[in-house]
């Protein structure tokens, strides 16, 4: 079986912008894959890594198979993947993540099947996303109640944004909180939200490395009344020593990977002890089996392991696979209320999402990834089409 065609598609949707593949075979089945760095800057640049990878790696008939010779070709002759970032790593995993939903479809069985098969039918999922709409600090304790009551047991937020008039967040500038008010404000926001939900959900704040590692430790250490589960990205991406240092110093758990690129990006932290979550993204780490291996990885070292989403529910179909063939899986990330951002664009049929009862995800068993692309959206976004014969 070969690949004979490539679709890339680059949507703009509320905010973010998903670059998902649409591999084919000469008998038209179809697979799919996401360059999974939806958000802030690079979407383009992810789309045009996609286009390189096929162009260098996919010419000529290869077979959804190969996808670890792809690999290694990739990284061995791809030069910028040693070292490589998000841009370089969302390249390869959408086209490997792809290749793997052709073979699965293929062989007829779910995408967990080639990780080894299922280990967990069921997924606690955390609920991100449960403030979209909220354009000012009052509304959060509302908006995180009704997530509740919707059967979320667990929330993630961020705790030092600014959240602006229209509803959406921004992260701290300069790295800095050396206004000491906007400790107090992250503290009052964590109280108010605790004060909402009661004492059972479990809540979970991302700092997306927005302040100081000391003003980390004191927030930290004040936050202790307020209970919570995990601080995600305390520090600067890279900086193993600071990382460790706050693990240390805190009383939560520390979770880092969104911004960590395949297993050689991962060995640091695990040799430094310096975090107790791993968090890879499927879609920007290196791929499905890339993960794969990072969580078999963070097991040996005694670490629990959830996969980063937020992009396209590709992405989530693609981390359900993930989680469900994973022994030290801990949380499954998804956002439930993308259609309360103005201008989302649904591009994926029978989305993994609409599943979710109680805060918990059945895997289910449907080929490859179990989903499609909903053909007449992702159309008004076509970037670019290739015949890879
Ligand atoms: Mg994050």
């Amino acid at each position: 079986m070969k690949i004979v065609k490539a679709r890339i598609y680059l949507v703009e949707s509320g905010g973010i912008s998903p670059v998902l593949l649409e591999l084919e075979t000469e008998d038209g089945s179809r697979g799919l894959g996401e360059a999974a760095i939806a958000y802030g800057a690079g979407t383009t640049a992810a789309a045009g890594m996609v286009k390189d990878v096929l162009d260098r790696y996919l010419r000529g008939g290869v077979s959804p198979s190969d996808s670890e010779r792809v690999w290694n070709e990739f990284y061995d002759h791809g030069f910028w993947a040693k070292g490589g970032g998000p841009v370089v790593m969302s390249g390869i995993s959408a086209v490997e993540q792809a290749m793997v939903d052709l073979r699965a479809r293929a062989l007829g069985v779910p995408a967990y099947e080639l990780l080894g098969g299922r280990v967990n039918d069921r997924l606690r999922a955390y609920c991100n996303g449960w403030y979209f709409g909220c354009t000012s600090d009052a509304d959060l304790p509302m908006a995180a109640e009704r997530a509740a009551a919707e059967g979320y047991g667990a929330l993630k937020f961020y705790p030092f944004v600014e959240i602006l008039a229209e509803g959406r967040l921004r992260h701290p500038s300069r790295r800095s909180v050396a206004d000491q008010s906007l400790l107090r404000r992250a503290l009052d926001r964590m109280k108010e939200i605790r004060r909402a939900v009661g004492a059972e959900v479990e809540l979970m704040l991302d700092l997306s490395a927005g302040i100081a590692p000391d003003d980390t430790v004191r927030f930290c250490h004040a936050l202790e009344e307020v209970g919570i589960s995990f601080i995600e990205e305390p520090t600067v991406p890279g900086d193993t020593r600071a990382l460790a240092e706050v693990k240390r110093a805190i009383p939560q758990s520390v979770a880092v990977g969104e911004r960590l690129y395949s297993r050689y990006g991962f060995r640091d932290v695990l040799e430094a002890r310096a975090a107790d979550i791993l968090q890879p993204d499927v879609g920007n780490t290196g791929g499905l089996m890339e993960a794969r291996r990072i969580a078999a990885m963070a097991e040996a070292y005694g670490l629990k392991v959830q996969p980063h989403i937020c992009a396209s529910a590709l992405s989530t179909a693609v981390g359900m696979h993930f989680s469900a063939a994973v022994p030290n899986f801990y949380w499954q990330e998804h956002f439930p209320y993308w259609a309360r951002i103005p201008g989302h664009v649904d591009v994926i049929d029978d989305p993994v999402e609409d599943t979710v009862k109680n805060g918990v995800i059945p895997v289910n068993d449907r080929p490859g990834f179990g989903v499609s692309l909903r053909r007449e959206v992702a159309e008004n976004w076509l970037w670019a089409e290739l015949d890879l014969i």
